[in-house]
């Protein structure tokens, strides 16, 4: 999933402070399962803003909806009732909701009231870490299901560095060395010979360098 975190309050009010009415807007998908901004959060933020308003002695008044997926214009249209009605969307969805609204309601300004993170899986409760960096061309066959992009700080294809300290990363003694991953996964499935394969160059085209990427699949396009 696409993991976020709720940008500090102090930020969101400098966005929202020039206006009187705004409409709240959060996801129903990524961002409910990490807790950054989904029909709960919206409404913690809503009562926060609203309440460090008063403070100020300013009203704001916010219009609270949470939207089933906010990077799909099907879902996006549904704020085209509540659109007028307000001077700014403030969105708790990751940039590609945000990027939706903005593209959808040209004539509104849309804030972010989250910072998106990275594509990751949730590791306990309240931890996400890092799991994929979508380069387009997935490895994950080559290294035992451990990503070397997203997991060894150095984005290492033919680790380890050298560097690494009882299975922790010299970068950061916090996490695992990746390729010591790799290794214990490769040693479970009994394919130890595998780990002194090269891997070849990868060809970074398919990645992000290239630039914005798409995906059109011919079948289901109309
Ligand atoms: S190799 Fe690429 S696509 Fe596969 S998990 Fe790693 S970053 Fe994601
Ligand atoms: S210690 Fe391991 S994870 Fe860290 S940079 Fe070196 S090879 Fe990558």
């Amino acid at each position: 999933m696409i993991t976020a975190e709720r940008k500090p309050l102090e930020e969101i009010i400098e966005y929202v402070r020039p206006f009187g009415k705004i409409l709240l807007v959060g996801c129903n998908e990524c961002v409910t399962v990490c807790s950054a901004g989904g029909r709960k959060e919206v409404g913690l933020l809503s009562s926060a803003l609203q309440m460090a308003f008063m403070k100020e002695g300013k009203m704001l008044e916010i219009k609270e909806m949470t939207l089933e997926r906010q990077c799909d214009p099907e879902y996006v249209e549904e704020l085209s009732g509540h659109i007028n009605q307000v001077d700014a969307v403030l969105s708790m969805a990751c940039g590609c909701g945000v990027q939706e609204i903005a593209q959808r309601y040209r004539e509104k300004p849309v804030f972010p009231a989250v910072n998106t993170k990275f594509m990751g899986a949730s590791e306990r409760q309240g931890v996400w870490s890092e799991r994929c960096q979508g380069c387009g061309n997935c490895l994950l066959g080559l290294t035992g299901g451990i990503c070397p992009v997203a997991r060894c700080s150095k984005r290492l294809l033919n680790g380890p560095c050298g560097g690494s300290t009882k299975g922790k990363c010299e970068i950061n003694p916090e996490i695992d060395c990746a390729w010591q991953l790799i290794w214990d996964r490769l040693k479970a499935l009994g394919q130890e010979e595998r780990y002194s394969d090269i891997i070849p160059a990868k060809d970074w085209r398919p990645s992000r360098d290239g630039g914005p990427r798409k995906i059109i699949r011919e079948d289901l396009a109309s």
